[in-house]
C-alpha cells in the first residue's frame, strides 16, 4: 500500500490513539488481519470474530512489527480504536484508492466471479501492475484488504463483488468505486435469503447503478445472454458494453465448441479484430467468463489477437474450481467442490460428459459425485430432482450422491428419470462415497466431485488423489 502516517489514518478512520507515543510514523503496509502475515511496517486489524477474536493477537503482531492495531478496544500495545473495524477498513480503503487513481474494475454476479477475477488478472497483468484478490475475498472484509495492496504504480485494481443481500454490492462499490463494473449472471445463488431472483437481479444490479456516466469514463459490462443482466443497461449512466453469444453483443463468441479435453474453443469477436481462443480451462461456462474479461481487456486498450492468446494461456487461480487431475492409474478426478448452484452444476455435469467421450470409447466411465446445493429455499428439492435427472439425460455412466435429503432427492430424480436402477446410488456421509469409489472405480474413468461448500467434498477429491 501507499504508505500512511498514524496520524493520517487516525484521521481517516476517526479513531482514539492508544498507547502511541508517535503519531508521526509511518504505515508502509501490509494492512492485514491474520497475525501470521504480519511484517514490519504493517498495520494489523483486529476482528472479533465468533471463534477467535483478533485482539487476542494484537500484542503478537506487534512484536512481528505491525505499527498499530486497529482495534474495536484498547489492548496494551499502539492502536487506533473506533467504534466499527469494518467500517474503519473501509474507510482506509476507500480513502487509499481514492488517492491512488488506478483503474478499479469491479465485478458481480451469482456464478463465476472468482473465475472470471481470475481471468481478468491474468488478462490486465499484461498490460500493467495489476491487484486481484487471491480466492474468494469479495465481501466487506476482504474486498478493503485487497484494495489496501494496491500500491502507487498499480494500474488495475480488479475486485470481486459478492452479495448476500440488497444493499451489500452499494456499499462495496462505495468503498472502491469501479469505472468498470462487470455482471456475470443472475442465478438462482443464494435465492433462499434474497427472496427471489427480481431480488438477486436488484441487488446485482446496484453495481451498474454506481458507476461514473459515460462521459466520465464508466462503463457497464453486461451479459447479453442473460435477460436480467441485459436490463441493467436501463440502470446506469455509464456506456454498456455487452458481451455474450447474443448476435449484437460488442464482444462475441462464435463457433462454440468443447475440445476432446472439455475444454471450451471460440473465435472472439471485439469491436477491434477477431482471433481463435482454446482455453485450458474446463466447461463450457468459461466462454462467459471468458468474454467477460475480453469486453473488459478490450476497453482497457488491449487488441484482439493478445487477448485470444492471454485467454488461451489462462490457468486456473483459485482452487478446488474445475480442477483436472489424472491419477498414475487413468482415473481422472475433477474437484469442482468449491461450490455449487443449478447453473454451475449443469455446466459441470456437460464439461464432465465432453471429457469423458474419448475415456468412454475406451471402456471409461463418467461418474457424478454430487452433494447438496444449499441456500436454494422452497426450491430446493425440485432443484436437485431436475439436477438427478439431467445426469441421466446427459448421459453420465454414474452418480453417487452424498449426504442428506437433498443428496436422496438427486438419487430419486435420476431413478425416476429413465431406466436408472444401481446407477445411481445414495450414500450418508463422504467416507461412504470414498469407500464405495474406492472398490469400483477403474482406469479411464473421470470422476466429476461437486456440492455447495458446506458438504466438503473436497475431502473425497483429495483422498481419490492421495491414493491413486
Ligand atoms: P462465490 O459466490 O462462491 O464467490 P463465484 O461467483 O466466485 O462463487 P466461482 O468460484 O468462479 O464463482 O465458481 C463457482 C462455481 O460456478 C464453480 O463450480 C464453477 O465451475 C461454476 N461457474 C463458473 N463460472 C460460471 C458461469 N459463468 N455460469 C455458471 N457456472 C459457473
Ligand atoms: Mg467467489
Amino acid at each position: 500500500m501507499i504508505s500512511l502516517s498514524l496520524a493520517e489514518i487516525t484521521r481517516i478512520v476517526g479513531g482514539r490513539q492508544h498507547d502511541i507515543p508517535d503519531d508521526g510514523v509511518q504505515v508502509t503496509g501490509p494492512v492485514v488481519s491474520d497475525s501470521r502475515q504480519v511484517c514490519p511496517g504493517a498495520l494489523f486489524v483486529a476482528f472479533a470474530g465468533e471463534r477467535v477474536d483478533g485482539h487476542d493477537f494484537a500484542a503478537g503482531a506487534v512484536e512481528a512489527g505491525a505499527v498499530a492495531v486497529l482495534a474495536a478496544r484498547p489492548v496494551g500495545v499502539p492502536a487506533l480504536v473506533v467504534d466499527d473495524v469494518v467500517a474503519a477498513l473501509g474507510a482506509l480503503a476507500r480513502a487509499v484508492v481514492e488517492r491512488l487513481g488506478t483503474t478499479v474494475v469491479g465485478l458481480t454476479g451469482s456464478a463465476g466471479k472468482t473465475s472470471t477475477k481470475d481471468l481478468i488478472a491474468q488478462l490486465l497483468q499484461r498490460h500493467g501492475p495489476t491487484v486481484w484478490p487471491e480466492g474468494n475475498l469479495n465481501n466487506e472484509i476482504g474486498l478493503p484488504l485487497t484494495a489496501l495492496r494496491a500500491e502507487s504504480n498499480t494500474r488495475h485494481l480488479v475486485l470481486e463483488m459478492g452479495a448476500r443481500g440488497v444493499g451489500h454490492i452499494r456499499y462495496l462499490a462505495g468503498l472502491t468505486p469501479p469505472a468498470i463494473g462487470v455482471v456475470l449472471n443472475v442465478g438462482t445463488a443464494h435465492i433462499g435469503e434474497f427472496g427471489g431472483r427480481e431480488r438477486i437481479a436488484e441487488a446485482k444490479g446496484e453495481l451498474v447503478e454506481a458507476l461514473p456516466s459515460a462521459e466520465h469514463g464508466g462503463r457497464a459490462v453486461l451479459n447479453a445472454d442473460d435477460p436480467y443482466v441485459r436490463a441493467m443497461a436501463s440502470r446506469t449512466k455509464a456506456r454498456t458494453v455487452f458481451f455474450g453469444e447474443a448476435p449484437d453483443a460488442d464482444v462475441r463468441a462464435e463457433n462454440v465448441r468443447l475440445t476432446g479435453q472439455g475444454c471450451p474453443a471460440f473465435t472472439l469477436h471485439t469491436p477491434s479484430g477477431c482471433s481463435d481462443v482454446t482455453m485450458r480451462l474446463y466447461g463450457e461456462h468459461h466462454v462467459s467468463n471468458a468474454l467477460a474479461a475480453a469486453a473488459v481487456a478490450h476497453e482497457l486498450g488491449m487488441p484482439a489477437d493478445e487477448i485470444a492468446t492471454a485467454l488461451s494461456e489462462a490457468g486456473t487461480l483459485s482452487r478446488w474450481r474445475m480442477e483436472v487431475t489424472e491419477r498414475a492409474d487413468g482415473v481422472t478426478v475433477v474437484n469442482d467442490a468449491y461450490n455449487a448452484n443449478p447453473e454451475s452444476m449443469r455446466a459441470a455435469l456437460r464439461a464432465l460428459v465432453a471429457m469423458g467421450a474419448a475415456a468412454e470409447a475406451k471402456g471409461g466411465r463418467t461418474w457424478a459425485v454430487l452433494g447438496e446445493m444449499a441456500e436454494l429455499g422452497e426450491d430446493s428439492l425440485a432443484e436437485h430432482d431436475a439436477v438427478g435427472r439431467l445426469v441421466v439425460r446427459l448421459n453420465v455412466s454414474k452418480l453417487v450422491a452424498v449426504g442428506g435429503r437433498e443428496a436422496a432427492w438427486l438419487d430419486m430424480g435420476a431413478k425416476n428419470e429413465g431406466s436408472w436402477g444401481e446407477e445411481s446410488v445414495h450414500v450418508s456421509d463422504t467416507r461412504a462415497a470414498i469407500d464405495l469409489l474406492r472398490s469400483e472405480l477403474r482406469p479411464g474413468d473421470v470422476v466429476l466431485v461437486k456440492a455447495s461448500r458446506s458438504v466438503g467434498l473436497e475431502r473425497v477429491a483429495a483422498t481419490l488423489l492421495d491414493e491413486g
